[in-house]
């Protein structure tokens, strides 16, 4: 074992790829989507986060998504988030993918995040083909200038990924000399999918979560514990 208990120094990378789920944010008090507290517990997402619903009634929708909007924005990005953003501060060859829409990554100061399922900042015109960031909480418009209906541009449950996204994503997983992932269940796909790519050409992969996943036996090393923790010990550089 290398510096303070890590399984590699991170120092001795240039192309990390750090691939990031909902247990990221859990540390700032986001619920991740199956632990406890996770709001589809509560919510059915047929009523709220399909396309179904908000044709049906987008205003409920939104309202919905204001509301969450309103939470996380009361929450702070935590350790875990600064780390992934200091590293890349360092090793500009870092890549960021996250299945995460709480735009914490970017508050902590990351930069050119691959959001795989979209984003609760931004709203999109499906009859212009625009997206736009809009971080005022409730959004301040949800009507485009164009006179359509403004939706979250989020990959809601039926949705397709953006193969733009996708493509960026394969591309980080097919450079990287590491991969770390982080607080993600590997149950949702094709999300779930990406590390493999990574893992097949023989790079050290790292899972952090402190609970096992489907996926953790495929993983060279497993670092069982919280996110902000298991990156601070991984970011030892002494
Ligand atoms: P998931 O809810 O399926 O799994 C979360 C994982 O995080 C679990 O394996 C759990 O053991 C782990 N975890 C819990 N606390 C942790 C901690 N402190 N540190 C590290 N790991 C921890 O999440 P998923 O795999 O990301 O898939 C759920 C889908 O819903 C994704 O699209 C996800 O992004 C979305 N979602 C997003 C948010 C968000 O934006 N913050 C929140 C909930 C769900």
């Amino acid at each position: 074992m290398n510096g303070a208990g890590a399984p590699v120094e991170l120092k001795t990378f240039e192309r990390i790829v750090f691939f990031c789920g909902a247990g990221l944010s859990a540390e700032s008090g986001i619920p991740t989507y199956r632990g406890a507290g996770g709001i589809w517990g509560k919510y059915r997402y047929e009523e709220y986060a399909c396309q179904r619903a908000f044709d049906r009634n987008p205003g409920k929708v939104w309202d919905f998504h204001d509301e969450r909007r309103r939470f996380v924005a009361g929450c702070e990005p935590n350790p875990g988030h600064h780390v992934i953003a200091r590293v890349q501060a360092r090793k500009p060859d870092t890549r960021i993918i996250t299945q995460n829409i709480d735009g914490m990554l970017q508050r902590a100061g990351a930069r050119d995040v691959i959001e795989l399922h979209g984003s609760l900042w931004q709203v999109r015109c499906d009859w212009e083909g625009t997206v736009k960031n809009d971080v005022d909480v409730p959004i301040q418009s949800r009507t485009c200038r164009c006179g359509a209906t403004l939706r979250p541009d989020i990959v809601w449950f039926d949705d397709s990924l953006d193969p733009h996204v996708v493509r960026a994503a394969i591309d980080a997983m097919t450079t990287a000399d590491l991969l770390v992932t982080i607080g993600t269940s590997g149950e949702v796909f094709p999300a779930a999918q990406l590390p493999f790519i990574a893992m097949e050409r023989g790079i050290p992969s790292i899972e952090i979560n402190p609970e096992e996943t489907p996926m953790s036996r495929l993983y060279r090393y497993v670092m069982r514990g919280p996110a902000s923790s298991m990156l601070e010990r991984l970011d030892y550089t002494g």
